[in-house]
């Protein structure tokens, strides 16, 4: 009989053990090694199979276990301990405190997912993980930082196989109420779907000192459908999508004032929460009184955007009809057309076809107009969306399209397997992970043999883990006993590991040493020098592609004279990759160059003594070096992609059987491969400080939260009468552009190095003052095609008025390098709010 209602019961626990309770509901544990020992230890048993999850643990642990434990006055000291450890955790001055006066007071950190424990599988891939990484970062810096995201009734699907090697899914449903998460009293969140009330419950889960806010809709006040609402991550049609995007971005505003919150910046992990703009747009006109115009430029001086993909099909798009059927109304409340509206999910020339796109409505493109500070998650990212974004801005060059980058990184604690992690607190001052100081280099003392043992106990565990894995998916695919005991001998803890896992999209190419059979049969065969490849990773549901992948890797990996070296571990998730990061020699990434924005993995794997080979491709690209890993061939440049991935993976193999295999089995007398223990140490030196999510946030706060704090407080000043005095003063520069132009430039040349240049420029500014425009010098070195190479800006100096119309400016440069010279003039508008001069998009070029 299925019940109509039912409620949990959240277990009692013996006094002397109700600690326990608020070290389960924090989810600092997950990345807190004594925290989670004292959980382990409870009930090592109950702990693994129960995926780690203290609730659950201690929902299902027998009763006189607990007894016992209260009695254990070891046990007590150790939970008393932890307790106060979490305490002190939470009110402890960090770095954002000690490092004196900030203008910033509190961030709001919107992400679609947050992969923060396996425990709480709010997350699909890496986006999830890096937000999850994100918040614990923020946590260990202290930086005031909330999060809002959804929560998804049935996660993300759990991954199975069938007997044919197709991925199956399942959803089971999550019991909120027995999760690290509790309810905010008193909390109904109201949106409006295109006429239809939804109604949202609010729950907030505990990330050390940082607060997260996860969104609702299974409430009884919503009709079935509107229940459904965030019942799976990326689940549904694009309609689905749509209603999940309205109730994080509109509802989520809504969610952070209902529950006190008063966040004064707002960062979006991703534009799929970017509606939360067009809410804070609509607040602003309503309590404030000011204009859509002005309420515009008020929120966007408070944003700050992050793109994460490098393709425009990555990109969440609407069709029109359905924007305005849920966006009419919404416009009317904001004293706006719908057109108005539109235009913000729109690039500029609207006569000319998107080609990409027939009329649909760019979430990436309102993340653009609505965040006066955007970035890419690497460096070549960065480069990439200034290139894929550029038609926004069609008169900027690409290099100057207003979009920087960060790039991520991953957080150390929650990623790094203990006996590394003793390790490199022994032999770095610990904080390490913390710490811009850390003398990484220290690491060149550790004893080979030393830093050896604790790579071949990574790998130990990794096969430990994979066998037992194994077993578990053999049976549950309907292997008898026996024809499950071949997993008992897979994998082997003394041979090379080769690991890849990550989401199985196309572009990753999973599949691409596949490609070479015979040579992959090869490696895996060596009878002195073999190889074994782990693979792990759930394609979306609907990538039937993806799902192919999978395939034949399982097929492939069916053979009887491989299976136990070349093996697929179902249902990758943060539990599982912890272990595939600590067992890994190589982490292996071969993606289609430039379709990674970052990739994280790699990362990981590095901060465990893992070496990466890798296209250059994401983070890579920035970071090799040249002696920390490999770098495989991209031949981006070859068009037939065949023959394109045919080039690629001779490269892969050469690298594996020239280069990988070789000084892996190089092995000196105490057999410690040396030359191998030289390269892992290269790595952790040069990674070690800059693959941390500590970076990472330390860099959003220097570079992006704390500007835009200054600059939303300065715009927000005497009731935003700087942001409406800005809005008036952009319409009197469009309007007077037309009549803005360059007449005449002079040069006086440099003829010998050291000397000066000096260029006179006679400028036309028409209805405008000089103080609104900067009349800027462009210079330098110049190669072929007169191309200046890298461009040194300054502004020119006025230099009196030339008559009427017309004003002469100045300015001069030396020449430090012998050869050619070039340098152009512009007029660009300026004003103390504008971030950067060209963010407008008005150019007169010389
Ligand atoms: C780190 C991580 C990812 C991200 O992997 P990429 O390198 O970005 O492909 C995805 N899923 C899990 C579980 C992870 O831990």
């Amino acid at each position: 009989m299925k019940a109509t209602r039912s409620f949990s019961v959240r277990p009692r626990l013996p006094p002397a053990l109700a600690p326990l309770d608020d070290l389960a509901m924090n989810l600092r544990w997950s990345w807190d090694k004594p925290t989670r020992d004292l959980f382990r230890h409870i009930d090592p048993d109950v702990w693994e199979e129960g995926h780690h999850d203290p609730i659950g643990m201690l929902g299902s642990v027998r009763y006189e276990r607990l007894v016992e434990l209260e009695a254990n006055t070891d046990f007590i000291a150790r939970l008393s301990e932890a307790s106060h450890a979490l305490q002190h955790s939470l009110e402890q001055d960090r770095w954002f405190q000690t490092r004196g006066p900030s203008p910033l007071r509190q961030v709001a950190y919107f992400s679609p997912e947050f992969g923060i424990a396996e425990a709480l599988p709010q997350y699909s891939g890496g986006l999830g993980v890096l937000a999850g990484d994100h918040l614990k970062a923020a946590c260990d810096l202290g930086v005031p930082l909330v999060g809002v995201g959804l929560f998804y009734r049935h996660g993300y699907f759990r991954q199975s196989l069938n007997a044919d090697g197709w991925q199956q899914e399942r959803y089971p449903a999550l019991d909120p109420f027995a999760m690290a998460i509790q309810p905010v009293p008193d909390v109904r969140i109201e949106v409006n779907l295109a006429g239809t009330p939804l109604f949202a419950r609010l729950w907030r889960a505990d990330v050390g000192r940082i607060r997260l806010y996860l969104l609702d809709s299974d409430v009884d006040e919503n009709h079935p459908d509107q229940r459904m609402v965030t019942d799976r991550l990326y689940g549904g049609d694009t309609e689905h999508r749509l209603r999940q995007e309205i109730l994080l971005g509109i509802g989520g505003i809504r969610a952070l004032e209902s529950a006190g919150e008063n966040p004064q910046i707002f960062h979006t992990n991703e534009g799929h929460a970017g509606f939360l703009g067009l809410e804070r747009i609509r607040r602003l006109i309503h309590d404030h009184g000011l204009t859509f115009p002005e309420a515009l430029e008020a929120v966007r001086a408070a944003s700050i955007f992050t793109t994460h993909t490098p393709v425009p099909a990555g990109i969440d798009r609407f069709p029109r009809p359905l924007i305005e059927r849920y966006f009419t109304e919404y416009a009317a409340s904001c004293g706006i057309g719908f057109d108005e509206l539109w235009a913000l999910g729109r690039r500029p020339g609207n006569h000319e076809p998107d080609p990409e796109s027939e009329e649909t409505f760019n979430m990436a493109y309102m993340g653009l107009h609505l965040a006066c500070r955007s970035n890419g998650v690497s460096r070549l990212h960065g480069e990439v969306s200034r290139s894929m974004f550029s038609p926004l801005w069609p008169s900027v060059p690409e290099e100057e399209v207003p979009i920087g980058s960060i790039t991520n990184g991953v957080h150390t604690a929650t990623w790094v397997f203990p006996e590394m992690s003793d390790l490199l607190n022994r032999t770095l001052a610990p904080g390490w992970s913390q710490d811009h100081y850390t003398e990484w280099a220290n690491l060149g003392d550790v004893p080979d043999h030393e830093l050896w043992r604790v790579r071949e106990q990574g790998r130990e565990h990794l096969v430990t883990f994979a066998r037992a894995h194994l077993r578990t998916s053999l049976a549950a695919r309907g292997a008898s006993l026996s024809d499950a005991r071949w997993s008992d001998e897979a994998l082997d803890p003394h041979t090379l590991t080769i690991c890849f896992a990550r989401r199985f999209a196309t572009y990753k190419r999973a599949n691409l040493l596949l490609s070479q059979p015979e040579r992959l049969r090869s490696l895996l065969c060596s009878t002195d020098r073999p190889v074994q490849f782990v693979f792990a990773g759930k394609a979306h549901p609907a990538d039937d592609l993806g799902k192919e992948m999978i395939r034949q890797i399982v097929m492939f990996s069916a053979d009887p004279d491989i299976r136990d070296r070349f093996v697929f571990l179902d249902d990758y998730d943060i539990s599982l990759a912890r272990m595939l990061y600590q067992g890994a020699d190589v982490w292996l990434n071969n993606p289609r160059r430039p379709l990674e924005a970052c990739g994280t993995s790699g990362m990981k794997a590095a901060l465990n003594g893992g070496l990466n080979c890798s296209v250059l491709d994401g983070w890579w690209d920035e970071c090799f070096n040249g002696e920390n890993g490999w770098a495989i061939s991209s031949v981006e440049d070859v068009e037939d992609l065949a023959r394109r991935d045919q080039i690629e993976a001779d490269s892969l193999f050469a690298i594996l059987e020239q280069q990988v295999v070789p000084l892996f089995y190089d092995r000196g007398d105490d057999q410690v491969p040396h030359e191998w223990v030289h390269r892992v140490k290269a790595s952790l030196c040069s990674l070690g400080p800059y693959v941390t999510a500590g970076r990472m946030v330390q860099d959003y706060v220097q570079e992006l939260y704390e500007p835009t704090a200054a600059h939303a407080d300065a715009m927000a000043a005497s009731s935003f009468a700087p942001a409406c005095d800005l809005v008036q003063w952009k319409d009197r520069v469009i309007g007077a552009w037309k009549d803005v132009h360059i007449d005449t430039v002079d040069v006086t040349p440099a003829t010998e190095l050291g000397q000066t240049a000096t260029v006179e420029a006679v400028v036309a500014l028409g209805a405008l003052r000089s103080g609104d425009v900067a009349v800027q010098l462009l210079h330098g070195p110049v190669g072929q095609g007169d191309e200046i190479a890298e461009v040194v800006t300054l502004d020119m100096a006025e230099a009196g008025s030339f008559d009427a119309q017309h004003r002469s400016y100045r300015g001069s440069f030396t020449c430090m390098r012998a050869g050619r010279y070039g340098f152009t003039v512009r007029i660009v508008p300026k004003h103390p709010h504008l971030v950067t001069p060209i963010e407008m998009g008005l150019i007169a070029w010389g």
